[in-house]
């Protein structure tokens, strides 16, 4: 019940406020002190009940209750006196007064007249109002089957007024009217909250002979009810929810047609309420499974780590995207992305900082491409972007820069500041691929030449590449071939002591007896043979020729300090400690003889496994060599950690080493670091003297390179080996 306080004394005021407060029925709406203060809160807030002080100031309460019924407001007034009771009361009652009482500081009488005016309570209000709430119908909008229900019900029984009124918590709510305005009003002055607690129909012939309704505001003000009748609309719970009613502003009773209309009509109302709720049921389960096939669509085609689409889902868009693309004529990009060196980053900083990188790049990739532009995950470090809607080939090249430009910007993965490049692949539909398939093989592809070139590009394909690829498939089953068929060769190439040129080793270095191509180096066909898996009986082929070439040496008198052999990271593998001890002892050469090579990147890959292999190779008496160091990312800590024997300066640093200041300080750290630590230095790629001169003044110990021999044939090796004996004897 809202009630309005109109009092100018603080006292007394507070004192009401504080008893309402602790009245959970009752909500005081507002207060007020003065005349004018007191009619514009009550025109503003509606109150059910006023309860007026007659000695205001400025103003009095009596004008404010005369005002009021002045102007038609209905809201029930109880005036509160100092007063002798006496002299006031009856001008309060003439002026449209509900009740008198004297501020006695007792508000029991009061309490009981407020009472006596709210609507009784159901008794199963709490399972009733959750009723009510599981329709799901309360503020719904207008709907047809109501409001004919309604209009049928008004024109049966001839009324001027219809509902289909909903008695809420606090309120009444009508889902369905006929004859008046607002849609909803408080459930202190309802009709239908009486009506709910009757069983049957609840009829009021006239509200003017009924006590409980007399005064009433809907009575004594809009819409002037004179006759109520409302049937109860019970749930088959036995939930009475509200009624169906009709009103009139004339005293009337209904005959017995009009009662069983009333009750005909009101039970089709809860039969479509509970049609209704049936339907919305259905509709929400609906919702359900569909949000549930969402779910499981979005897992069968998203990658769980980025959140991109995956493989199956870009080839889904592909098509799409090619359709459409061809129906309007338009130009489509595909690209082709894989991070350079992603494998060194995910071996060497572990697979939390490989995962947190891949969300980073994925991210980066999204924030360069148009909203139409599809970005998916293929697995691994590869990516492929789809480019709808171009005009020409120049707008993909520019968005694969973009990317490119995006992905290499600094990041700082796990405290490390780190740099990621990307190459990529870029094929245009129709000219360069008119399907899903080729169109993201041919993007491969070029990806495949971006990184070969050195990575961090951008690559379009060509039909050269493709060819290529034909060539490299050829390769692949030649090579199989030639390795069982005697085609390898090794070539070996000398290494000096740079103080007085004495030989200190050969390097076998494989070559491939094509019989086509001819003479093919390694970076032909030793990448080819890693990818494949050739590479293991391709090294294990090496490795025979190189221990059977010792053994021939050995018999022929010519010593040979050792023989370098290369090792790919994809030898490193259980098998190859047994592998090559078992190839020396064939041939009965001591392990002392044999120097494996390993790249930086090789050695430093999956810490703890590589180190088990090379401490057994180590412990067997073979000696290790780090290959091309100085380009890769190992740290001095990580060497100093490993069993190696010698490092080997890449050709890079020694190449300009007459000329350029910085090579010089770094071939300098590394020579002075690999001195402390033991280790035989070798310069690679010498070519000038000027070099050879330099890397003798810096301390390196020995060199390889064209200035002292190219690799050479084992028969040329031979011969050379026969001179140089000769010549130290
Ligand atoms: P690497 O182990 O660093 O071998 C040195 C490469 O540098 C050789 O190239 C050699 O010919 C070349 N080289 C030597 N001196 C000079 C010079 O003064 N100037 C220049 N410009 N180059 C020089 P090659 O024989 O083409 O071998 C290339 C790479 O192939 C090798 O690099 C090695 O990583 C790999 N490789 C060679 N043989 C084998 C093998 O049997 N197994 C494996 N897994 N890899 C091999
Ligand atoms: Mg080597
Ligand atoms: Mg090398």
């Amino acid at each position: 019940m809202k009630i309005v306080v109109v009092e100018d004394s603080s006292l007394v005021l507070e004192h009401l406020l504080d008893f309402f407060a602790s009245q959970p029925e009752f909500t005081v709406a507002g207060h007020a002190r003065g005349e004018d203060e007191a009619l514009a809160l009550i025109n503003q807030s509606a109150p059910d009940v006023v309860l007026l002080d007659l000695a205001l100031s400025p103003g009095s309460g009596l004008n404010v209750l005369k005002r009021m019924r002045a102007t038609g407001h209905p809201a029930r007034v109880i005036v509160l006196s100092h007063q002798p009771a006496d002299a006031y009361r009856q001008r309060c009652f003439d002026a449209g007064a509900d009740a008198f009482f004297e501020k006695t500081g007792d508000f029991g009488d009061l309490v009981a007249q407020l009472a006596s005016w709210m609507p009784p309570l159901p008794l199963n209000e709490a399972p009733r109002l959750r009723a009510l709430a599981r329709l799901d119908i309360l503020d719904t909008p207008e709907e047809e089957v109501f409001s004919a229900i309604t209009r049928l019900a008004a024109a049966v029984i001839g009324t001027p007024i219809a509902l289909v009124s909903l008695v809420d918590a606090r309120r009444q709510w009508f889902k369905a009217r006929v004859g008046i305005e607002i849609c909803e009003g408080s459930r202190e002055t309802s009709f239908c909250a009486h009506a709910i607690v009757n069983g049957g129909l609840f009829e009021v012939e006239d509200t003017h002979g009924d006590p409980r309704f007399a005064d009433n505001p809907l009575v004594r003000g809009d819409p002037g009810i004179r006759f109520y009748a409302g049937m109860r609309l019970v749930l088959p719970g036995g939930e009475a929810i509200g009624t169906l009613c009709v009103i009139d502003r004339i005293p009337r009773r209904l005959d017995a047609t009009q009662r069983m209309a009333l009750e005909v009509l009101a039970r089709n109302v809860v039969t479509e309420l509970e049609l209704r709720q049936r339907v919305h049921e259905l509709e929400a389960e609906v919702v359900r499974r569909r949000e549930a096939e969402v779910r499981i669509m979005h897992l069968a085609t998203r990658d769980s780590l980025t959140n991109l689409p995956n493989r199956a889902a870009l080839m889904d868009r592909l098509d799409q995207a090619i359709r459409t693309a061809a129906r309007e004529q338009t130009l489509l990009g595909v690209l082709f992305l894989d991070l350079d060196n992603f494998k060194l980053i995910n071996d060497t900083l572990g697979h939390h900082a490989g995962d947190a990188l891949l969300q980073c790049m994925a991210e980066r990739v999204t924030s360069v491409l148009r909203e139409s532009d599809t970005v998916a995950r293929l697995g691994g470090d590869e990516f492929a972007v789809i480019l709808p809607a171009l005009h020409t080939q120049d707008e993909a090249v520019h968005i694969a820069q973009k990317i490119i430009a995006a992905l290499s910007q600094p990041l700082t993965l796990q405290g490390r500041p780190l740099q990621v490049g990307c190459s990529i692949g870029l094929a245009v539909y129709p000219t360069q691929g008119d399907t899903e398939e080729t169109l993201l093989r041919h993007a491969d592809l070029s990806m495949y030449q971006a990184k070969e070139s050195g990575g961090n590009q951008c690559q379009l394909y060509s039909e050269q590449m493709n060819l290529r690829a034909v060539e490299r498939m050829t390769l692949e089953s030649e090579l199989r071939q030639a390795i069982e068929g005697g085609e390898l060769e090794l070539f070996y190439q000398p290494q000096v002591r740079l103080s007085d040129q004495a030989l200190t080793g050969l390097e076998a270095l494989v070559r491939w007896n094509h019989p086509r191509l001819g003479l093919l180096a390694p970076d032909r066909f030793i990448p080819l043979a890693e990818d494949t898996g050739l590479i293991w009986p391709l090294g294990l082929n090496v490795l025979e020729m190189a221990v059977a070439q010792i053994a021939a040496w050995h018999a022929q008198g010519l010593k040979v300090p050792r023989v370098a052999v290369n090792v790919s990271p994809a030898q490193l593998r259980d098998g190859l400690v047994d592998a090559v001890a078992a190839a020396l002892a064939r041939h009965d050469v001591t392990p002392d003889c044999v120097e494996l090579e390993l790249t930086e990147s090789a050695l430093t890959a999956d810490g703890p496994a590589v180190l088990g292999l090379l401490q057994a190779l180590r412990d067997r008496g073979l000696a290790i060599a780090v290959d091309d160091f100085g380009v890769g990312y190992s740290s001095l800590a990580l060497l100093r950690r490993l069993p190696i024997s010698t490092l080997k300066i890449d050709r890079s640093f020694v190449s300009e080493l007459a000329s350029n200041q910085q090579d010089v300080a770094i071939v300098e750290a590394v020579i002075t670091m690999a001195n402390s630590m033991g280790l035989r230095t070798v310069a690679e790629g010498v070519e000038e003297d000027a070099q050879n001169v330099a890397l003798r003044v810096l301390g390196c110990d020995d060199g390889q390179g064209y200035l002292y021999s190219k690799p050479v044939t084992s028969v040329v090796a031979t011969r050379w080996l026969h001179a140089r004996f000769s010549e130290d004897n």
